[in-house]
């Protein structure tokens, strides 16, 4: 006989969201098995989304074809069907349009270099652990000079007024599984870009909006995005989607201690795959490595 509690549990659904940068990794394995277990443990669902939203990436069709086959390889496997994120810029758009009406967005049209050169003027200017905090200049900009730019057609980042989302939402919390009750900070991170021409929507946008999209109950994902979850809470504040828990899980190591990059190739699946090992011995050596701090031997 079911319990009253059982049935009144909702369902958990977590996801793996690889973005196809290039081959998948040992660290994609990681991240995926802790979303895939975590649903298996209570009975949930475990879905795939292809994080694909940078469209400057020629290869990001070829680098998802040889995912399908590695995660085959290793018989993991998703639920439901797979999101694909190019394939839903109409949707972002919608969110971008309900934060511009809000008063939320403004339009930047400073280049990298600029950026850069504002920075090196203010001396020592605020930095934070996701890169260096824009410096507002856009933020200043009158209304005329605005629509003539636009209108002129100026190349242009949309950013977030997050001291204006902070005024309208506070500090919102959320719960990491792992570390506790969290109080989000939207200023903590400045004001980041959320949509440009090359990339139409920011991954920021993107996961908040995908993740109640999916219904995804408990986000899992690597240590590395527990700061971005900030930004995150405060754009399901004011896009008034639901929250999920969080549980941000540690990352792999190499034998000095260093967070395996991506970018290093010789830890790709598909290289472990040519070099002879079986899923199996390299599910070995990911336990051997959860077992040890992290570190990942091969
Ligand atoms: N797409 C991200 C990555 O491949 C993961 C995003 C997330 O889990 O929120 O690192």
């Amino acid at each position: 006989m079911l319990s009253i509690d059982a049935g009144m549990q909702p369902e958990v659904v977590t996801r793996f969201a690889p973005t196809p940068s290039g081959p998948l990794h040992v660290g994609h394995l990681l991240a995926a098995l802790q979303a895939r277990r975590f649903a298996d443990e209570r009975g949930g669902r475990c879905l795939l989304r292809i994080e694909d939203i940078d469209i400057t990436r020629s290869r990001s069709r070829e680098w998802v074809e040889l995912m399908h086959e590695d995660l085959r390889w290793l018989g993991l496997q998703f639920d439901g069907d797979i999101m694909v994120q190019s394939e839903r810029f109409d949707v972002y758009a919608h969110a971008l349009d309900k934060l511009r009406a809000m008063g939320l967005l403004y339009p930047c049209f400073c280049t990298r270099s600029e950026i850069k050169a504002q920075i090196a003027e203010m001396g020592r200017a605020p930095h934070s652990s996701l890169g260096y905090l824009y410096p507002g200049t856009c933020r200043k900009l009158p209304e005329d000079v605005i629509q003539a730019r636009l209108a002129r057609g100026d190349s242009h980042a949309w950013r977030i007024d997050m001291q204006r989302v902070q005024d309208l939402i506070g500090c919102p919390e959320w719960m990491d599984l792992h570390r506790g009750l969290q109080r989000s900070v939207p200023t903590l991170y400045g004001d980041v870009v959320l949509a440009r021409k090359e990339m139409p929507a920011s991954y920021h946008l993107a996961v908040v909006i995908d993740d109640a999209a999916q219904g995804v109950t408990h986000v899992t994902r690597g240590e590395d995005l527990f700061e971005a979850t900030h930004i995150h809470r405060a754009l399901q504040a004011v896009l008034d989607l639901p929250v999920p828990l969080y549980a941000h899980h540690g990352l792999l190591k190499d034998n000095a201690g260093k967070r395996l990059a991506k970018r290093d190739g010789a830890r790709s699946l598909a290289s472990l795959r040519a070099a002879g090992l079986s899923p199996q011995d390299v599910m070995i050596s990911l336990q051997r490595a959860l077992g040890n701090d992290g570190i990942w031997h091969i």
